[in-house]
């Protein structure tokens, strides 16, 4: 599948960075021997000082929710107490993926302007510059299902990276 690339731009420096969109398949796994399907989200890594991959962790509000609604006993229930317990262990904040630094915030999009521009919302640049998501008219293949799989271990950091089947 062909999709457009993104960058992220400044309104006052010559900042310019791709946005990370490269496919990868992200999983936990947890001390007790399971795994989680992870999720990631754009941000900005203070570290990296660019846009970066982030670890979206499931709230521990919504994972609570879960086990009230799943049957108690039931293999489903049994998941979400495992998933619950780590979240209560878990010590680090989120994680950048690229560099493993705590000092991130997600990044917040707008609404595109008449030029297409995406705001990013409540962050501003070093300089003191709005960042813009843009088109960056390159179109890039992505093949999903041959994306790579990587594994982070209870604290988000990366324990193992396998290539794509
Ligand atoms: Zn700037
Ligand atoms: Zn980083």
């Amino acid at each position: 599948m062909s999709l457009p690339k993104h960058g992220v731009v400044c309104s006052r420096c010559d900042f310019k960075a791709g946005m990370p969109e490269a496919p990868v398949r992200l999983h936990y796994r947890l001390d007790d021997g399971a795994t989680w399907d992870a999720r990631r989200e754009t941000g900005w890594c203070y570290s990296c000082d660019t846009v970066t991959s982030i670890e979206d962790l499931p709230p521990i509000w919504l994972v609570e929710r879960l086990l009230d609604g799943s049957t108690s006993g039931s293999v489903e229930a049994g998941e979400h107490e495992g998933l619950l317990k780590w979240l209560r262990r878990r010590k680090s904040l989120p994680r950048c993926l690229e560099c493993g630094s705590e000092d991130n915030v997600r990044l917040k999009m707008g609404r595109a302007d008449e030029t297409r521009r995406i705001p990013v919302l409540g962050f501003r640049h070093g300089c003191g510059g709005m960042l813009y998501v843009v088109r960056t008219g390159v179109r890039v293949a992505w093949a999903f299902d041959r994306a790579p799989h990587v594994y982070l271990d209870e604290e988000g950091r990366v324990c193992e990276e396998t290539a794509g089947t």
